[in-house]
């Protein structure tokens, strides 16, 4: 079908660009941006489409998957504007896990029986490339069958910074050590404009494609994450969905995405005034849809409970999501930026929010095969 241009839409417009996506269509990046502006009861219309394609796409089934998460140490050079987390050297509450600390963490997580470990940290500053595969390695050595999720795109720079390697070779290095896949965060917003407000001192949009993309060549998967609501336009989340849908054609190395609501609290851009407090739930709605909707080639849309909270993650698995991420066991990311009740989500309330929208909860691995 042929790309429209800057329609305005009126309630007979939307029902036929819905009807053509049901039916197809890819959305181009103006028709998604007047999504993103539509207001009042016609959100339910986008959401009803982002969910009978999401039925189609991926069945009757929430997933979620068993997993713990380590995060290693709070101490970080950066200091990024969203963070509520991260501490300086001799600060009172910073802290740094050690082999022995690491390792029984877990075994604990393997006695819980999850199938994942997750560990993306603060950047330390005496960390280098041998510290990011340590911690891949003693994750590996203490559960060898667990799939370990690990860094992101900025600790794979600073890693290859810190020790004068190309961020190829730190992505080998870090496989050779046990890594399963790469954790896409750290892309918050790919918009460099937004990025020099939010965390000047992270990897910028051109540098977290490459290594993604280098990632996914080498046949490292990742998931994919925006965090939106803080002081970001629709316009940007486009260009975000874009950089996103774009990569996925060229690698088809996403296994998810992963809208993360932002968490104002304790976030320093939204004490100085900078950022507002967190996105609507509309707007929470409209980004779950329509990210389902714009991401024709991601199967995957993950609700983040940690963000969201349970009733808002339950709607989002009726706009356009199928899964509930993890159980967590320990979280301290979103913790630190204020969200409540982070730490777990036993599978037997993830059961009951499927069961009460008619749909079949299942256990996944990180790579989404069914483990019953
Ligand atoms: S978001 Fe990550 S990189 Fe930024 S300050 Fe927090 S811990 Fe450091």
């Amino acid at each position: 079908m042929p790309e429209r241009q800057n329609i305005s839409l009126s309630h007979g417009k939307l029902a036929k660009l819905l009807e053509d996506v049901d039916a197809g269509h890819r959305l181009s990046t103006v028709e998604a941006l007047s999504l993103f502006e539509v207001k009042g009861r016609e959100i339910w219309d986008i959401a009803k489409v982002a969910d009978m394609i999401r039925e189609k796409e991926t069945g009757n089934n929430v997933t979620y998957v068993k997993n713990q998460n380590i995060n290693v140490t709070n101490c970080c050079i950066n200091s990024c504007g969203f963070c509520g987390y991260s501490r300086k050297p001799g600060d009172s509450d910073v802290y740094y896990y050690t082999k022995e600390q690491i390792q029984e963490k877990v075994l604990e997580a393997v006695e819980r029986n999850v199938t994942e470990i997750c560990t993306v940290s603060g950047l330390h500053p005496d960390f280098n490339a041998d510290s990011y595969t340590d911690i891949i390695s003693w994750i590996h050595e203490a559960a060898p069958n667990v799939h370990i999720h690990a860094s992101n795109p900025m600790e794979v720079a600073y890693g290859a910074k810190k020790s004068g390697v190309s961020t190829r070779e730190m992505l080998t290095r870090m496989r050779e050590s046990g890594l399963g896949s790469l954790c896409g965060t750290a892309a918050e917003i790919l918009d460099d404009g937004i990025r020099k407000i939010i965390c000047p001192g992270k990897v910028t949009t051109f540098e977290w494609k490459s290594i993604i993309k280098e990632a996914h060549e080498m046949g490292i998967p990742s998931t994919a994450t925006i965090m939106y609501g803080h002081v970001d336009k629709p316009k940007h989340i486009l260009a975000h969905l874009n950089i996103i849908r774009e990569i996925q054609d060229d690698t088809r190395g996403f296994t998810e995405f992963v809208p993360l609501s932002f968490v104002h609290y304790n976030a320093p851009i939204y004490l100085n005034g900078i950022a507002r407090a967190g996105a609507t739930g509309r707007e929470d709605i409209s980004m779950y849809a329509i990210s389902r909707l714009f991401l024709d080639n991601i199967r995957n849309i993950q609700v983040s409970w940690v963000k969201l909270g349970r009733k808002m993650a339950q709607l989002g698995l009726i706009s356009g999501a199928n899964d509930m991420g993890g159980t967590m066991y320990e979280e301290s990311i979103s913790k630190g930026a204020g969200a409540k009740d982070t730490d777990y989500m036993d599978p037997y309330d993830m059961q009951i929010i499927a069961e009460d929208i008619g749909r079949d909860l299942k256990q996944r691995n990180t790579l989404y095969d069914l483990m019953n």
